[in-house]
Order: C-alpha cells, then structure tokens, then sequence
C-alpha cells in the first residue's frame, strides 16, 4: 500500500466540480509535483490533502490510516505557502519554533531542533531578527525552517518561489531539491511552472480542468506525452503540433498518421536544410538567438510557424527560405482528439 493514497477524490465549490475523481498513490520519500495551468485545481487538491478544504467525495489514506475527516492539525502534515506566513512580531527563532512550543515540547529540545533546522537552512545568524529584517529568500526559508521542525510524515508546497525574483527562484530551488535529498521526507509541490517541475520531481502529475492528465518521471512525460495537451505543456519552447491535413508533405513522410490527426515535433528535433532540401519548404520568420541555443521560427504557411531548436549559432536571417527535413524516428502522432497513437 502507497504512503499517501487518493481514492476517487471529489471536490465541488456550488455547482462546480473543481476536483473529478483522483486517484493517486504517492510512495514515502517520494517528490511529487503538480503542475497544470492556472485553475486546474492544483493547489485545492493540495488543500484537500492539507485538510484545508473538506474532501466531498473520495478518501485519503496516510500510512495506513484513512484521514479523509481528520482535522488539518491532526494529519501530520506541513504546508509550506506562497505568502510565507510568518509571524511579523516573532523572531525567526520564535516562528520556528511556535508550533513545537504549542505542543509543550522541552524547551532544550525545542532549541536542539531549530538550531538544527537553522543550519541546514543557513539561518543561523539571523535567529534573533524578525521577518521584516529578512530577505524575500531568507523569509522563504524560515517558512520551511518552520515546517521542517514538526518533521511531519509529508510537507506540502504551494508555489513557494513565486514571489522571488528569477535568480533567487533557481537558487532556492536548488536547496530545495538537496533539502529533499538531506531529509528524504515525503513531499508535494505545486507549481504553474513546468520547469521547477521537471528539475525537482521524483514523479510529475499534470492537472487540468480538476483531472489527472497524466503520472510520470519528468522524462517520461517529455519522451512519451499521452496527449497533446501534455506534449505541449512540458518543455519550453513548447512541442510544435500541426494538423497533418494542413502539410500533406507531412502524411507522406510519416506513416500510421491518424485521420485527422496531428504531428508533434520537439524544437531540437527539427532540422533545417538548405532551401530545396528535406521534406518541407519554409520561410525564416525570425531568429532568435540566445548565445547557448539558438531558436529559429519558420512559417511554413499553417499559420503557425514551427520552430527549430539548435545548439550552435546560425547564419539565417528572417526572410531566408529554408527546408525542413523530418525525422520520423523524433515524431509523435496524436489522433484527431489529441491522445497519442505513436511516439517516435
Ligand atoms: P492557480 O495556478 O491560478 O492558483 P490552481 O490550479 O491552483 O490555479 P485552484 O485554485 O485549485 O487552481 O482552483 C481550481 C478551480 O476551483 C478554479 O476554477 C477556481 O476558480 C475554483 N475555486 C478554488 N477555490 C475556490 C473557492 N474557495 N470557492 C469557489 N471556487 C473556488
């Protein structure tokens, strides 16, 4: 039996059903991520679990006990919030420690831990100042300081880093991810943002519209999508997908395209050849170039131009015309309602 199991998992706020029948199993020292677009229901699923919201139809179980009913203070859980959520009259020590003081711990051991947690996540010199004399980083910190001395069976992340700028975001995001492997503690995160997704999880789930779209390793869902949805939203920039019927060039070129189905190609898997060559005919839109990868957008008249991902600099310029060559072995095919019939 997994360590934390979601069985047909319901929410509904009136008349709207914003969490359909989850089922999930979730193994101990895991890292699980959610991640899907904004109103996808990945932080009231989080909730549900945190037991900050009332699961309306399912159950919960955790290491064994069902704790669908059971009261947030009850479950063993520590949640981590966007907001922080700090006491701005309190020292770092006394945030730290609040809820181990709550539960009548032994003052020695109460400092023991914090001191303990303090170090792990460099906040020992800053003990002694209140939240306002800390950095947005440093504030973060404190918050999983604060969960960390509880060691609760699962800590639960709702969108930590969103309000640091982008390079402390990568930074704690590292320590995030050798917090994890430190502790080994069991943990769920949610983040809109694929990339802290696939650079922190064990297993990546992909919500929409309140369902699982799919449940994997980062790669797996980069390599082998199940829908066109997923193909699309995991990796930036994104997969290009065209309608087969639109490049007949393109049914030609592949074999076992569904009737009106679609073709998905990864930005690196698209080479681009003198004009004339390969399989389809282009124009260069623009360029763009990043010094360590350079991308290139060419219009094959779709409508949409496809994009081409490489890792060496470019003499191209937009205007230039191009050929595209495609290699079957890197395209996936999806059928008329977007699942998958083939991967490359
Ligand atoms: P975001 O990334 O924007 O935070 P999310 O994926 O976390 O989005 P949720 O906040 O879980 O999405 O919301 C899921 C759906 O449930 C949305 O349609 C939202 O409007 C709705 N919802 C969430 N909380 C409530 C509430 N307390 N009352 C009514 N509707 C709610």
């Amino acid at each position: 039996m997994a360590f934390l199991q979601l069985r047909g998992v319901e929410k509904f706020f009136g008349q709207l059903r914003a969490i359909k029948g989850i089922e999930l199993a979730i193994e101990r020292g895991e890292f699980v991520v959610f991640v899907g677009p904004s109103g996808c229901g990945k932080s009231t699923l989080l909730r549900l679990i945190a037991g900050l919201e009332t699961i309306d139809r399912g159950t919960l179980e955790l290491d064994g006990r069902d704790i669908t009913r059971l009261p947030s203070s009850k479950r063993d859980l520590a949640m981590v919030f966007q907001s922080y959520a700090l006491y701005p009259h309190m020292s770092v020590f006394e945030n730290m420690s609040f809820a181990l003081k709550l539960a009548k711990e032994d003052p020695a051991v109460v400092r023991d831990k914090v001191e303990r947690a303090a170090k792990i996540l460099n906040l020992g010199p800053y003990l002694q100042r209140t939240p306002r004399e800390l950095s947005g980083g440093q504030r973060q910190r404190v918050a999983i300081g604060r969960a960390i001395v509880r060691a609760p069976k699962v800590f639960l992340f709702d969108e930590p880093l969103s309000n640091l700028d982008a390079a402390l975001r990568g930074q704690t995001r590292v320590e995030i991810a050798k917090l994890h492997r430190e502790l080994g503690a069991t943990t769920i995160y949610v983040t809109h943002d694929q990339v802290e997704a696939m650079t922190l999880a064990d297993r990546v789930v992909v919500l929409r519209d309140g369902q699982i779209e799919q449940v994997g390793t980062p790669l797996e869902l980069y390599d082998r999508p199940a829908n066109q949805f997923v193909a699309q939203f995991i990796g930036t920039p994104q997969m290009n997908v065209m309608a087969a019927s639109q490049l007949p060039q393109l049914q030609a070129a592949l074999s076992g395209v569904p009737a009106g189905g679609f073709v998905g190609l990864r930005p690196e898997s698209v080479a681009l050849k003198p004009a004339g060559a390969g399989q389809v005919q282009g124009t260069v839109e623009l360029v763009e170039a990043l010094g360590a990868e350079t991308l290139i957008y060419v219009n094959m008249g779709t409508g949409t131009p496809l994009v081409a991902r490489q890792n060496t600099r470019t003499s191209l310029h937009a205007g230039d015309r191009v050929g595209i060559e495609i290699d079957a072995a890197a395209a996936h095919l999806f059928d008329a309602q977007g699942r998958v019939a083939a991967h490359g």
